[in-house]
């Protein structure tokens, strides 16, 4: 679906938890920095965000060498020069068992216990066909057990709400699911999605599958709402009308539209913890203002102090 979805549901901002909240946890994801300037960019938002004590930050994987490395490194300072959590992505898209077994390898003897295991987009981009290497992981559980036989790792993956672009039905998407978490995985992070009912019925579907890993909701801040819906039609992630009408006129205030962004960011969560979801995955695309002005509406305040809207 894309933005013309007909959805006109806005989540109503609630001041505050339920008093009876269990403590909210988050976990950030970036990306790895392609230049200096990317790289400057990047460790702003980690020493940001740090202080929140998230659970985990997690960093993605490209296809291709340098990216690998690329992932590989930030991963490895953040080890070494903070007390975060990091967890390194992994793909197994076009890499033969061997490659990918080294790169898992890398990661142990780096430090990392958390792999968040995809499969990873075909070759040729969302759209094409998915092709396993001939000496490759087929499947997502195929790359979990690999994972497993290297190490002892924490293994998270993907969920897909509205279910991904070439799955026949969310059913299959959910069956994939179960297998995921036979071959190992304790943890769902999902595709981002702007609509909570989308994602509640999605979680009853999963619980009635027999499935009771946490689904973590994924976050993500709307910096730029033409690319967001653009990017969210290519991934099969519907945006309620209402969403569009909020952007609307402020392609060039770009001041505006950050508090726009921050303010729908921060309603679609409380709407989420007003339904009881306490863990939350924020896409923070190396920025940290937002996530982090979000995070403090929700009581998390730096250095494991809680304010008054965290309830212990
Ligand atoms: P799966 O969940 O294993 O499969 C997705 C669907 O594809 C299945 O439901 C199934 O219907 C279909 N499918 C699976 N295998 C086959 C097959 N052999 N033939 C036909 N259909 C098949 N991408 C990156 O490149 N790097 C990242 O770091 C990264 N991080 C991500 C993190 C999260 C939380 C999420 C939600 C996505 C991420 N992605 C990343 C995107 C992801 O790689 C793509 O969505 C990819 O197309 C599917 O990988 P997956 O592990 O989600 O697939």
């Amino acid at each position: 679906m894309s933005a013309s979805s007909q959805s006109t549901t806005p989540q109503s901002i609630s001041p505050q938890p339920a008093a009876s909240a269990s403590r909210i946890h988050v976990s950030f994801e970036f990306f790895p920095p392609k230049s200096p300037k990317m790289e400057e960019t990047l460790w702003a938002a980690i020493e940001r965000l740090a202080p929140l004590d998230p659970d985990f930050v997690s960093v993605t994987y490209g296809a291709g060498g340098s990216t690998r490395e690329r992932t590989h490194a930030t991963v490895a300072r953040i080890l070494r020069e903070t007390r975060l959590k990091p967890a390194a992505h992994l793909t197994c898209v076009d890499a033969s068992r061997d490659d990918v077994d080294a790169v898992v390898r890398g990661y142990a003897d780096a430090g990392i216990r958390h792999i968040v295991a995809l499969r990873g987009d075909p070759v040729a981009g969302l759209g094409g066909a998915y092709q396993p290497h001939p000496e490759g992981y087929a499947s997502t559980p195929d790359l979990i057990r690999g994972i497993k036989r290297v190490g002892d790792f924490e293994v998270s993956v993907s969920a897909y709400p509205e279910k991904h672009p070439e799955s026949p039905d969310l059913a299959a998407d959910i069956e994939l699911l179960k297998r995921k978490v036979e071959a190992g995985a304790s943890r769902a992070i999902t595709q981002f999605f702007f609509d909570n009912d989308v994602f509640e019925r999605y979680v009853d579907r999963v619980r009635a599958a027999g499935i009771s890993i946490p689904i973590v909701p994924g976050i993500v801040p709307i910096w730029d709402f033409a690319r967001t819906a653009a990017f969210a039609a290519k991934a099969g992630a519907s945006v309620p009308k209402v969403f569009a009408e909020r952007f609307d006129g402020l392609e060039t205030d770009e001041r505006t539209r950050q508090l726009v962004a921050t303010t729908v960011c921060a309603e679609q969560v409380f709407d989420l913890v007003k339904r009881g979801y306490r863990d939350f995955h924020f896409y923070t695309m190396n920025r940290a203002e937002l996530v982090y002005a979000v995070c403090h509406m929700l009581g998390i305040r730096p250095n494991g102090k809680l304010g008054e809207t965290a309830a212990a």
